[in-house]
């Protein structure tokens, strides 16, 4: 058994206290060395009390300020700051395994950073890989980095591919990826009813506990359409090789067809310690205090067609895939903002796909042929999409 050190990115998070509930569990295999928050102060003062970690980083200076303070009486965990002290956690010789969980595109510079320092980065910031996809995966190859999904559905399928075949579909005879999707709060409401969803029922996911970014895009499938675009750079395939089933009990977390016939299928409870320990301990197999999957309490499994009338971000996140270049990164950017703006309720659920479709339509992709390219178009695209909610603000 190796003993692995850790870094936490987005320790506060849902992702990131997830990994502590595992980590918890094995203090023989894994020491914490950094943790990271954005601003969340009494949280990390309180993970830093019971990790001690060596770095605690917030990305907010006055917050790192205010950390500082709060523990003064821990000399030996040193408070850094900033974008600085981000990409310290990530790269730091003390450190071999990053869980890189900050969301959105605020995680891709320290996720690339752990990336280039070649770590073990176990992979849930899917904004950072639908950004720069081709730059990022081209960084894993260069550095060695070892990059393991903790998506569920990435983590299924990379559980059901021959680890010496994850990006070789065809040698590994592979024909298709069916991807699943719990189809989120509204997979049954009429068109006419979407205007008038709240962000508290937005978030109130019928599965999954998340954070409320991911809980509304699970509510306007952007986050399939996201994922779609995070398996074909995983996996190397062709989106017309991936196709979404929506799997109302969350049980099987997506799939794997071979030119035989077969199906494999990884399964269980929806709980993310069972990815997050699968990327932790692999090869290894580790307890995540995860229940046992009861499937005669479950009795039935459901599978249906994603309706991409209704939740027009699947589409939108397909086909910006296949314009490339900088479209990804363009919809990623619309996304975060028209999500805040839902979230703040500064427009409604159904103006979410709307204001990504103008961006899309106004900021033309361009070849991603540098990260500097990637984030000048992130910042073009927010700039559209935030006038486009101050107009919308304006006409609710
Ligand atoms: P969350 O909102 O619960 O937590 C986000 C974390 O990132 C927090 O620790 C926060 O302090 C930190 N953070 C936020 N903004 C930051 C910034 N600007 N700079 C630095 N740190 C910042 O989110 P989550 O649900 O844990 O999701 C994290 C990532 O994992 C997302 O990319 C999400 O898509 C992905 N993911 C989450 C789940 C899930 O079940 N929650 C499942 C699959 C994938
Ligand atoms: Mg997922």
């Amino acid at each position: 058994m190796q003993r692995r050190h850790l870094s936490v990115l987005g320790a506060t998070g849902s992702i990131g206290l997830s990994t502590l509930e595992v980590v918890r569990r094995h203090p023989q295999r894994f020491s914490v060395y950094a943790l990271t928050a954005c601003s969340s102060v009494e949280a990390m003062a309180t993970l830093c009390r019971e990790f001690e970690p060596a770095i605690a980083v917030m990305a907010d200076g006055p917050a790192a300020e205010k950390l500082r303070e709060a523990l003064s009486d821990l000399p030996h965990v040193r408070v850094l700051a900033g974008e600085a002290g981000l990409s310290e956690a990530a790269t730091s010789p003390g450190v071999d395994t990053v869980m890189a969980a900050i969301v959105g595109a605020a995680g891709l510079p320290s996720t690339l950073a752990a990336v280039r320092a070649g770590k073990r980065v176990l992979l849930a910031n899917k904004e950072a890989l639908v950004m720069s996809g081709r730059l990022f995966m081209d960084a894993v190859e260069e550095s060695g980095a070892e990059l393991l999904p903790i998506d569920s559905e990435h983590n299924a399928i990379f559980q059901c591919i021959p680890a010496g075949r994850i990006r070789q579909p065809d040698a590994a005879g592979i024909t298709r990826i069916l991807l699943t999707a719990s189809g989120g709060p509204f997979r049954e409401m009429p068109a006419a009813d979407m205007a008038l969803v709240t962000p508290e029922q937005a978030c109130a996911h019928p599965n999954w506990s998340m954070g409320r970014k991911i809980s509304v895009d699970s509510a306007t499938l952007m986050n399939k359409g996201l994922e779609l675009i995070e398996a074909c750079w995983l996996f190397n395939i062709s989106p017309e090789k991936i196709e979404v089933h929506v799997h109302p009990e969350s049980i099987i977390h997506s799939m794997v067809e071979y030119a035989d016939g077969s199906v494999l299928a990884q399964l269980g409870s929806p709980d993310m310690r069972t990815p997050i320990a699968n990327g932790l301990a692999w090869p290894e197999r580790i307890d995540a205090g995860v229940a046992p999957l009861d499937l005669f309490a479950i009795g039935r499994l459901h599978f249906e067609r994603p309706d991409t009338k209704r939740f027009p971000c699947l589409r939108l996140a397909a086909e910006a895939f296949k314009t490339g270049g900088t479209a990804p990164a363009v919809l990623n950017a619309a996304n975060e903002v028209a999500v805040e703006a839902f979230l703040q309720g500064r427009v409604r659920f159904t103006d979410i796909p709307a204001i990504i479709g103008q961006t899309l339509s106004a900021v033309a992709a361009v070849p991603a042929d540098s990260f500097d390219i990637i984030f000048s178009k992130d910042s073009e695209a927010r700039q559209f999409a935030y006038a486009c909610v101050t107009k919308l603000a304006c006409e609710k």
